[in-house]
């Protein structure tokens, strides 16, 4: 099988195409031939090598995956090949006290695929069968693989961690993220208005078609200003934070006392100036937040099948050119995701 390999830490070009041995299901798992895989910012993290983490290299990158099964191990009885489904980027124990009480990320052996072990980017993949799920007849493969992590990244982080109200303003930092589009959409549907930042005029279109009530562009406008014009000198109720360092200090400033905090990521870094005076002043709560449970995708499922929710997809690229999707994203472009294909094998 074809797959995309990062065998050392470096810039997009040590990114390689390897030809492997296609992989065999053992028992209680299925052989998945992967049609679309999802881009995350994750995957420039894991080739430019993360500070203080060791990962196993070579590695194949890549959390998301939509495709068909191919095979089945021994002992598999809920899939049969042809199925469409998608991948569960996350994957833990199964056992444990976190586990059992649907706290799956919890799991002291929480992983991410294209983490901490092989990931999806590669015509072929094996997994446990309860790490696959059905893909929603109305979605594509492309689109199956645009929303698994971001979705779920983005669920978790408003209904299961800073409990988003109908009334509350968000303000959702980097719009255009994917994690943004989705978090667009999912503060909508649960009543709030959406206060969203983008990089770029054409994004503050997007952005609004999605349905962001007010959008900042933070390369021409103060962000801070623009907030407390818009919630007339209060500060927003909740702010989605996925950038960190670069945003982190206005992202504070602009809560409401008593407001809180979500964060999921630091693209632009991970040590941002703070002055705590700010968080126990104005008696903020910060939430920490990384991908999601087990519940949150029974409830994702639906509204995604309904297409309630929407992956927003801003381009695909061949599997091959992995590497300019990942300029793509190093630089800013996108809106939404971007999504890797590989023709069928037969
Ligand atoms: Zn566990």
């Amino acid at each position: 099988m074809r797959a995309i390999r990062v065998p050392r830490h470096g810039g997009p070009e040590v990114l390689e195409i390897a030809d492997l041995p296609d992989p065999r299901p053992g028992p209680g798992e299925v052989l998945v031939e992967v049609r679309a895989a999802g881009v995350n910012h994750l995957d420039t993290w894991v080739r430019r090598g993360l500070p203080g983490i060791t990962l196993p290299l070579p590695m194949i990158p890549g959390s998301d995956a939509a495709g068909v099964i191919a095979a089945s191990g021994p002992g598999v009885t809920a899939w049969k090949p042809g199925d469409r489904v998608f991948v569960s980027p996350g994957y833990s124990c199964g056992r444990c006290e976190a586990c059992g009480s649907g706290q799956d990320p919890l799991c002291r052996d929480y992983g991410l695929r294209g983490e901490h072990r092989d990931g999806t980017q590669a015509g072929l993949v094996v997994l446990r069968e309860d790490q696959v799920l059905p893909l929603p007849e109305r979605l594509s493969f492309e689109e199956g693989a645009a929303f698994p992590l971001v979705f779920l990244t983005a669920w978790h982080m408003l209904a299961g961690r800073a409990r988003v109200r109908p009334g509350d303003d968000v303000l959702i930092q980097a719009g255009g993220s994917g994690v943004g589009t989705a978090a667009i959409q999912i503060a909508r549907l649960h009543g709030a208005r959406v206060l969203a930042t983008v990089g770029s005029d054409d994004k503050a279109a997007k952005a609004k078609a999605l349905g962001a009530d007010e959008v900042i562009n933070y390369r021409t406008t103060d962000v801070l200003a623009a907030v407390r014009r818009a919630t007339g000198k209060r500060g927003v109720d909740i702010v989605v934070e996925s950038t960190g360092q670069d945003t982190w200090e206005k992202s504070i400033q602009c809560l409401v006392k008593g407001g809180r905090l979500v964060t999921c990521g630091a693209t632009s870094g991970p040590k941002p100036d703070e002055d705590i005076r700010r968080i126990f002043q104005k008696q903020v709560t910060i939430y920490g937040s990384t991908m999601g449970t087990r519940h949150d995708w029974t409830q994702l499922n639906q509204l995604l099948a309904a297409r309630t929710l929407r992956p927003v997809i801003d381009r695909t690229y061949p599997l091959e050119e992995a590497a300019q999707a990942q300029e793509r994203m190093a630089h800013a472009e996108q809106f939404g995701k971007l999504v890797l294909t590989i023709p069928p094998l037969s």
